[in-house]
């Protein structure tokens, strides 16, 4: 008998840890078991929908899902259809690669108001996630402000501030589209709590922000720093490289018209957010200036606003506790050894290690935890019941689980439904999805 393992989690870290796996040269039957009737995780739900090249990486996904020892299970949730205590008496491994979806919240005074948004919910939303289906963000507005200075916090204001036209070759869902592309917006505030040299962004993603069809970037020159070379002599390499580009980037920023185009994209540094302000909708923020003492953000007293009808804050995502298995509440993870968490239990990306990175970064964690289990199983014979007994438990429970197949269907109907360059139509609610698959339609597609 194969080693029986399960992976919990159909975004990048879960297939590169079944790539990984395929490759460690142990006899491995492999099931991927994901919440969603869709994989892909971030690559679907979380990747911006104008960066279509980079949703390519799916295709090498899709190739380790067609391997005859990899089953997928969508529309499975561990720990409401079954536990995970129960999956781990099924399985010689389990491995968790459950992500970190949550939002790290903001928790200043206000930020309960409506139209403060948290980065996951508001990318979900704009990806066509099922879970934030009906967000429906209010957009009747002229400004919004966007918190923090990361990857997700540009994407955001990017996909606010694209045209109909600038996102046609995009997965925008329609129902997402008719509130954006009808949105009066012309001002959006990125704001970060430290200065330019300290953004998150990758040059990429910033220089995009220069070439907007009717958005034009502005940037005080008075935030920059003095000298771009003697702000980054004390980094080297890789780092080194990306701050500097990022200076270049933001100081052609400084030289933009602000009437150039119709609408701006402002990159506001040293302002840490202290409250939201209005009556039961957001009608501004105040901010405290900042100025960075041995690199932390620290307050200078002095106090602005900023009016606005939107705030998102984009300031990083939150795995949350999965039952079952432990979980450090102060980074927010589950605590591991080097992506083991205990006897049979194992973790990768997010989960493992807090929500940095970028999508390949989760491949050597898959690498490490096949290794631990090459190591712990080689030569043993399994005597769980694995994918028989996985089987068997979904079937008596009447959950109805979605395979490969299910989801290659589902895929077609998206891709024939698409409208001029669009990639694909998403179906948006779990129920459309599987309408679609028992009427053989994509009739209720966008729904
Ligand atoms: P991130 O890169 O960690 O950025 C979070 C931002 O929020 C930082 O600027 C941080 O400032 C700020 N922040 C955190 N707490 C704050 C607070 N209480 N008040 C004000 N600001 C606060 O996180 P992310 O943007 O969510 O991205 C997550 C990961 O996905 C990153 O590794 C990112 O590169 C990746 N990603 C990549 C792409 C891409 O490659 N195109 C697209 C999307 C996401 P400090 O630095 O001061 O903490």
């Amino acid at each position: 008998m194969p080693i029986s393992i399960a992976i919990i989690g159909s975004g990048p870290a879960g297939f590169y840890t079944a790539d990984a796996l395929l490759k460690c040269g142990e006899d491995c039957q492999i099931d991927i078991i994901e919440r969603l009737p869709t994989p892909y995780g971030l690559i679907r739900g979380g990747v911006a929908p104008d960066h279509q090249t980079t949703k390519r990486v799916a295709r090498k996904y899709e190739q380790t899902a067609l391997v005859d020892e990899v089953n997928y299970y969508g529309n499975v949730e561990i720990n409401k259809d079954l536990s995970l205590a129960e999956l781990r008496d099924m399985y010689d491994a389990v491995v968790l690669a459950v992500g970190a979806p949550g939002d790290r919240k903001l928790t200043i005074p206000g930020a309960d108001k409506y139209g403060v948004f948290g980065s996951a919910a508001f990318v979900g939303w704009y990806n066509g996630h099922p879970d934030f289906r009906d967000l429906d963000p209010d957009l009747d507005i002229s400004t919004a402000v966007v918190i923090g200075n990361g990857n997700v916090a540009i994407d955001c204001a990017r996909v606010l501030l694209r045209t109909p036209r600038g996102m046609s070759s995009s997965d925008l869902p329609d129902h997402v589209g008719q509130i954006i592309h009808a949105s009066p917006i012309t001002d959006v505030h990125m704001v970060g709590r430290r200065g330019p040299l300290d953004a998150k962004f990758t040059n990429v993603e910033l220089r995009e922000m220069g070439e907007l069809t009717e958005t034009v970037p502005q940037m005080d020159a008075a935030q920059m720093p003095d000298d771009i070379e003697a702000a980054v002599a004390d980094l080297e390499g890789r780092e080194r490289r990306l701050k500097e580009r990022n200076l270049n980037s933001l100081r052609d920023y400084t030289t933009r018209a602000a009437d150039e185009k119709p609408k701006r994209v402002y990159f506001d540094f040293y302002a840490q957010p202290v409250e939201i302000l209005g009556g039961d909708r957001v009608e501004g923020i105040r901010f405290e200036r900042t100025e960075v003492i041995d690199g932390r953000a620290t307050g200078t007293g002095e106090i602005f606003d900023i009016d606005c009808g939107l705030v998102i804050a984009a300031i990083g995502y939150r795995a949350e506790p999965v039952d079952g298995a432990p979980y450090d509440e102060r980074q927010a993870i589950v605590p591991n050894n080097e992506g083991r968490v205990d006897d049979g239990l194992f973790a990768v990306g997010w989960i493992k290690r807090g929500p940095t990175g970028v999508i390949s970064s989760n491949r050597p964690d898959g690498e490490i935890v096949a290794q631990h289990i090459k190591s712990d199983f080689a030569g043993a014979t399994s005597a769980k019941p694995g994918r028989a007994g996985f089987e068997a438990a979904l079937r008596e429970r009447g959950v109805r689980w979605i395979n490969f197949d299910d989801w290659k269907r589902i895929d077609d109907m998206e891709q024939a439904a698409a409208a001029g360059d669009a990639p694909r139509r998403k179906f948006v609610t779990v129920e459309d999805m599987l309408d679609a698959l028992d009427n053989g339609t994509a009739e209720a597609a966008n729904g």
